[in-house]
């Protein structure tokens, strides 16, 4: 066992044990073996773990008990569970400097703070002063924290990067010379992580003149690269924003270019030019010279001989040829989902009932949902013991009964998120299984398995036939955690030729699986599964993000099994099962 893994593993537990107010000593313990670890050798690790230890101090059992884990399995159970049992946002708070483990705790009792941007929304207005051992100082402190951190170029989650957009947006769009302005780059291509906001605005009289005048508009605390009509700029909270103004005649090749990534730009203006087109400044223009004028951005593609390519699509990565050839594909829409086959409700760790989970699905224009709560291995996330499957199964019954009744079209199906245990079993049992419509397997344990041992515990469970859905494949947690060792690409293949779905886990945390697998995916004939997985009734916004990611991995309406009806879904389970 490497050493310097360990301890960093012990850290670990010891500071998401603090986080979860543990017992001091345990912390303390965790803390002083982590140290202590870190300066042996791995010889003398390795015997710290059979007998007792010379030379150093003695390692406190439940440090003992992590260890033993590692070199075991290479992963620890106990720091597996503190992870899956912490909100991921606390777990990004940790990244903030000076904020360690007990004030974020004290923040989430206090004021319910989940994210990096309820952190900076509460020491901006004043409530983080107030909270007990804080004061105005050590907000002062955050605040300049979390400023450095962005200053350093910290990418962010894409949700996150958007709320900052919109934000600095809408006070530019205020500005008396801004006709009209949009956001681009990677926010409007979808991509998971972003680092800086691509601002485009078309102005009136000079540009170069609007866009200082904008940097100062904004509250830009310095500009720290570009000139003349375009921008860099820092904002006083940290955040990046490359801003472009330009003339309105301009402004739809300018959101173009910047919409783009390079490669993807590249390759439009050398098909461009191989037409006898030439581009400068944002403005297009034929074998004469004469400037075309452009629309809008159907219109340019249409002018190239290309069908139009969304943005999420704009990544270089064949769009340009496919749409030269017009093969592009016709791309999944959020409208184009019937149904979710991910969500938890109370009966483990949702924060909604079923039937406001149903309604909320409702509302999103939905006409299934397929709840699926924790099962019985995930103690951690109140997995559900046999009885209480079966009472929620009787719920059910009763909640379709009642939308019969009421004339209302939505149903809701009995599934379940089953673990899958490290053997590569699928939680519960076949008699068991039978009992739901559908099942989702996921790995929520043994993370640290290598990639052989991990390919194969998923390659075995997607040979029980109760299996629908292979939940977020790589496990996944964006800025937080690597995807587990695993050949994804095997798993797609042998998913699809059984006739398993694998998940595409719309949670802005997790986009699991990433949008270039959707490609491999759609190849192989592997269908895919939207999923939410919402644990409240604000979580079937992240549909929209999902289906944005599903068109970034080329998926159209018939790659995805929630395009299909309840029916057709059934169906599809059914036909697994024999
Ligand atoms: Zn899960
Ligand atoms: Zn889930």
């Amino acid at each position: 066992m490497n050493c310097r893994d360990a301890s960093h593993a012990l850290s670990q537990v010891s500071v998401l044990l603090e986080l979860h107010d543990g017992d001091r000593a345990v912390v303390k313990a965790m803390q002083t073996a982590s140290r202590v670890v870190s300066a042996l050798g791995e010889q003398a690790l390795a015997e710290a773990l059979t007998g007792p230890l010379s030379g150093a101090e003695d390692l406190p059992p439940a440090a003992l008990e992590v260890l033993r884990d590692l070199a075991e399995s290479n992963s620890s159970s106990l720091l597996e569970r503190l992870q899956e049992e912490t909100p991921e946002g606390l777990m990004e708070m940790l990244r903030v400097p000076g904020l360690g483990p007990a004030r974020i705790r004290s923040l989430h009792e206090h004021l319910h703070i989940e994210s990096l941007l309820e952190l900076e929304l509460a020491a901006n207005d004043g409530r983080l002063a107030d909270v007990p051992k804080f004061g105005a100082k050590t907000a002062d402190k955050v605040r300049k924290a979390l400023v450095d951190l962005r200053a350093t170029g910290a990418h962010v989650l894409w949700q996150h990067a958007r709320a900052e957009a919109e934000r600095v947006a809408s006070v530019m769009r205020s500005h008396p010379d801004v006709l009209r302005l949009e956001i681009a780059g990677s926010i409007r291509r979808r991509t998971e992580i972003v680092r800086d906001v691509d601002i485009v605005a078309a102005v009136r009289g000079s540009p170069s003149v609007v866009a200082a005048s904008l940097a100062q508009y904004c509250g830009a605390q310095e500009v720290v690269g570009g000139g003349g009509r375009t921008l860099a700029l820092r904002l006083d909270n940290g955040v990046r924003v490359d801003l472009a103004c330009v003339r309105p005649e301009q402004f739809t090749l300018a959101l173009w270019r910047a919409s783009g990534n390079a490669t993807h730009v590249q390759q439009v203006i050398a098909h461009a030019g191989s037409l006898g087109y030439t581009m400068a400044l944002d403005e297009l223009r034929d074998r004469t010279g004469t400037i075309v004028p452009i629309a809008d951005e159907p219109t340019f593609y249409a002018q190239l001989g290309l069908s139009y390519v969304p943005p999420e699509q704009r990544e270089g990565f064949g769009e340009v040829d496919a749409a030269a050839r017009g093969t592009l594909p016709a791309v999944v829409q959020e409208a184009d989902l019937r149904g979710a086959l991910h969500c938890h409700s109370q009966y483990s760790d949702g924060a909604a009932t079923i039937e406001q989970m149903a309604r909320a699905a409702m509302a999103r224009g939905l006409r299934y949902l397929g709840v699926s709560d924790h099962s019985q291995s995930n103690t951690y996330a109140g997995g559900l013991s046999r009885d209480r499957i079966l009472e929620q199964h009787a719920e059910i019954d009763a909640i379709n009964a009642a939308f019969a009744a009421e004339g209302t079209d939505f149903r809701v199906l009995k599934g379940i998120e089953a673990d899958i245990l490290p053997c590569g079993r699928v939680d519960y049992d076949a008699a068991f299984l039978d009992r739901f419509d559908f099942v989702i397997g996921s790995v929520h344990s043994r993370y640290g398995m290598n990639a052989e041992q991990m390919t194969n515990r998923v390659l075995k469970a997607l040979d029980d036939p109760h299996l629908t859905i292979l939940g977020h494949p790589t496990g996944r947690l964006l800025l937080t955690r690597e995807p587990y060792a695993i050949d994804l690409d095997a798993i797609i293949e042998k998913a699809g030729r059984v006739g398993v779905a694998i998940e595409l886990n719309a949670d802005p945390h997790r986009l699991d699986i990433d949008w270039k697998a959707c490609r491999i995916a759609a190849k192989k004939g592997t269908l895919v599964s939207i999923g939410p997985d919402a644990h409240s009734p604000q979580g079937f916004e992240n549909l929209e993000l999902g289906a944005a990611i599903a068109r970034k991995g080329w998926l159209e309406p018939r790659h995805v099994l929630n395009t299909r009806s309840a029916e057709e879904v059934l169906a599809f389970a059914r036909a697994r099962r024999g």
